[in-house]
């Protein structure tokens, strides 16, 4: 390396230093190698675990109908495009796809991106800039923060979920105003209150943006996202979804009016200077949705969501710290199937991951910059295909570190 100064650098940096040294010590929660990955129980390196760290909630990435739909389109256009979306990289799976997405969303229209980040990066960032604000809560996803960064307009956070705090920037902010916030939160599973973010955001004129990244397909009457469950699908300028956790495939998109999409088509960068997504990508996609929109669909977001309830009870029953579920207008709950264990210091969290691998179940480990300091969790993650069996095991194992009364988590650390 040619710069003392920069090996210097990363030499001295406390991050790169804490992944060495886990590493060395097997005892790294990240940058494990799977040999499967898309089932509920899967081989990873040496070991066969109970997958609980994956985002296919329902099932779909395996799925033989998802499956044929990646390799017909493979079959038929090779595996790239070779150019960006502007070029020639715009390819009839795309408009077919696009068009779905937008019925099925009830917009007028929706475009598709090569990934969810770039749908966030590009989206957020063809609606503002220069002398206009966007309003995020605090515990908007990284790329959100990444695309607010790119547009160059005045970022104000507000604390999570609070919709005074909320409402107290708007009644200061300057130019266009963009709220943008998270339909159901990556990392703790909780939802947005979209029906009052939609109430304020009309009142001081501002436009709102939600990303549905983790909801889409979940949850929601037509299974759009979180903004159903609120009333609020109308209410949002953009909805922004990914095609890479419950719909089994890769990419995102934003559906919204004609002008807002249009706005993206021609401004987003992330649309415009990359290549477009691979057509197995694609083609995944599309049979995933159409599959979403039948009886089994509606029959796979019921049954993630009972393993969801049936994980957050049994591991509250066994005493371990798992947050409330979120409330809902109707005055009923829901418990999403992301369900975020409360650890709160990053070496317990380390050593509970590992002893749940060395007991065959695979959690996420998330800290900061994932999470606030002192605030780290376990996440784990539901799927449809999740048997009982499955969590009866995932909640044995975890009530065992983390339950009422054990201090196992504590003598390792
Ligand atoms: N938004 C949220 C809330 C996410 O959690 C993620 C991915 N973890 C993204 C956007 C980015 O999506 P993708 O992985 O498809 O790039």
């Amino acid at each position: 390396m040619s710069s003392q100064a920069l090996l210097d650098r990363i030499r001295h940096d406390k991050r790169i230093w804490a992944h060495r040294v886990l590493t060395k010590h097997d005892q790294n929660p990240f940058f494990r190698v799977m040999k499967s990955v898309n089932a509920p129980t899967v081989d990873v390196e040496d070991r066969s675990v109970i997958m609980m760290g994956s985002n296919n909630y329902l099932g779909l990435a395996d799925h033989p109908v998802v499956r044929a739909g990646a390799a017909a389109a493979l079959e038929r256009y090779g595996a790239t495009v070779t150019g960006s979306r502007l070029l020639n990289g715009t390819i009839t799976l795309h408009t077919e796809l696009e068009e779905e997405l937008a019925d099925w969303h009830g917009t007028d229209q929706a475009l598709v991106f090569t990934t969810g980040y770039q749908a966030n990066l590009g989206g957020i960032s063809a609606l503002v800039g220069v002398g206009d604000t966007v309003v995020v809560d605090s515990a908007a996803h990284a790329s959100i923060y990444d695309a607010c960064r790119l547009s160059r307009a005045t970022v104000r956070a507000f604390r999570h979920n609070r919709v005074d705090l909320l409402e107290d920037k708007l009644s200061r902010s300057t130019g266009v105003v963009l709220v943008v916030v998270d339909g159901l939160y990556s990392m703790h599973g909780d939802l947005a209150p979209l029906d009052e973010i939609a109430a304020v955001c009309e009142k001081y004129d501002a436009a709102l943006f939600v990303d549905e990244a983790h909801s889409v397909a979940v949850m929601g009457p037509d299974l759009t996202g979180a903004a159903g469950l609120f009333g609020a699908t109308d209410d949002i300028d953009a909805r922004m979804g990914c095609l890479s956790k419950g719909l089994g495939s890769s990419g995102g998109f934003v559906a919204g009016s004609k002008d807002i999409v249009d706005a993206m088509r021609v401004h987003a960068r992330t649309f415009l200077f990359t290549t477009a997504g691979v057509p197995a990508a694609l083609g995944a996609a599309l049979a995933a949705i159409r599959l979403m929109r039948t009886d089994e669909g509606a029959e796979r977001s019921r049954r993630t969501l009972a393993n969801a309830r049936y994980l957050h009870d049994g591991l509250r029953a066994a005493g371990v710290d798992v947050g409330a579920p979120s409330p809902l207008p109707d005055g009923s709950d829901l418990v999403s199937p992301i369900v975020a264990v409360n650890v709160r210091d990053d070496l317990k969290t380390v050593n509970t991951w590992r002893t749940l691998w060395d007991a065959g179940v695979f959690a996420s480990a998330a800290m900061f910059p994932a999470v606030p300091h002192d605030g780290a969790i376990l996440r784990l993650c539901v799927q449809a295909d999740h048997t009982t069996a499955h969590l009866d095991r995932v909640i044995e194992e975890v009530g065992r570190v983390l339950g009422d009364g054990s201090e196992h988590a504590d003598r390792q650390a």
